[in-house]
């Protein structure tokens, strides 16, 4: 079995040479990960920089590979240019924090194995919840079990299994749920802060977070014990506004009837609209 491993938190996390250790006892593992923390990258693509491979030497098992772009590059790059061919399945993590509810649309962990899925390669994200120090290799009976599974009985081909652990701390270990995604909410605090030239700069990221707590959701399984499995398809399509959005199809072309009026820019250019 071929297992390409990579994560958002970059090459040199922990929470990836605990995963590629556990999986590298079920096959073949490749690393190929960020040079730097990409957390919060998504399913980025680069296309307008060069990517630069660097082989590292690796003590541990398989080959490992940094590259100077996105999670979703390394899995590109590692499917079709360090393996050359599919692997059995892409590995993504262990992300060093959440990725519940709405985490996964912004996530760079979940984005890299987006693109596996999108390969034609199954994946897992994996993710640790934790409060405090991340007890990663304490982790690594429970990644065994499910990676043991995963290997026995295979996954279908175009599902993600978004996987969130919580660490002891959080709440005592009850077991393995199958869960969906759930509804949780980062506080919208915007820091503003002066940098060493006096110029103002803005940082984001709340850290105060609510969810809905139902417990047949991924938030809700964890802050229970359970390690959660929701699962994922890059399927974004909503069937269910087709019909109310029909009249968009009687749309003929329109005049402009009036002027939109005129913009002053930033830098004090006034911008005319094309009736001025
Ligand atoms: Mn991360």
């Amino acid at each position: 079995m071929t297992i390409l491993v990579t994560n958002d938190d970059g090459i040199l996390a922990k929470g990836l040479r605990v995963l590629a250790e556990v999986a590298s006892e079920f096959g073949e593992v490749t690393v190929v990960a960020p040079q730097v923390e990409r957390s919060g990258i998504s399913h980025a693509i680069t296309l307008s920089e060069p990517l630069r491979l660097s082989k590292l030497e690796a003590d541990c098992c398989g080959e490992w590979f940094a590259l100077s772009g996105t999670p979703a590059d390394c899995v590109f790059i590692g499917i079709h240019h360090v393996l050359g061919r599919k692997p059995d399945l892409v590995l993504s993590g262990i992300n060093r924090g959440p990725n519940l509810g709405y985490d996964v649309l912004y996530s760079g962990t979940v984005g890299g194995a987006m693109e596996a899925v999108i390969q034609g390669v199954p994946s897992v994200a994996l993710s640790l919840v934790c409060k405090g120090s991340y007890p990663f290799e304490e982790m690594k009976p429970h990644v065994r079990a499910f990676l043991a599974e995963v290997t026995k009985g295979g996954l279908e081909p175009g599902l993600l299994l978004n996987v969130n652990m919580p660490s002891p701390e959080i709440a005592p270990f009850k077991g393995f749920k199958i869960t969906k995604i759930g509804r949780r909410f980062y506080s919208n605090d915007i820091v503003v802060r002066k940098d060493p030239r006096g110029n103002e700069y803005l940082w984001i990221g709340g850290t105060r977070v609510t969810m809905e707590d139902d417990p047949g959701s991924d938030c809700g399984a964890v802050k229970r014990g359970f390690i959660s499995i929701t699962p994922i398809v890059p399927d974004v399509f909503a069937p269910w506004a087709i019909e109310g959005l029909r009249r968009f199809e009687g749309l003929r072309p329109l005049e402009a009837p009036f002027s939109v009026g005129k913009f002053k820019s930033v830098r004090g250019e006034i911008w005319k609209s094309a009736k001025d």
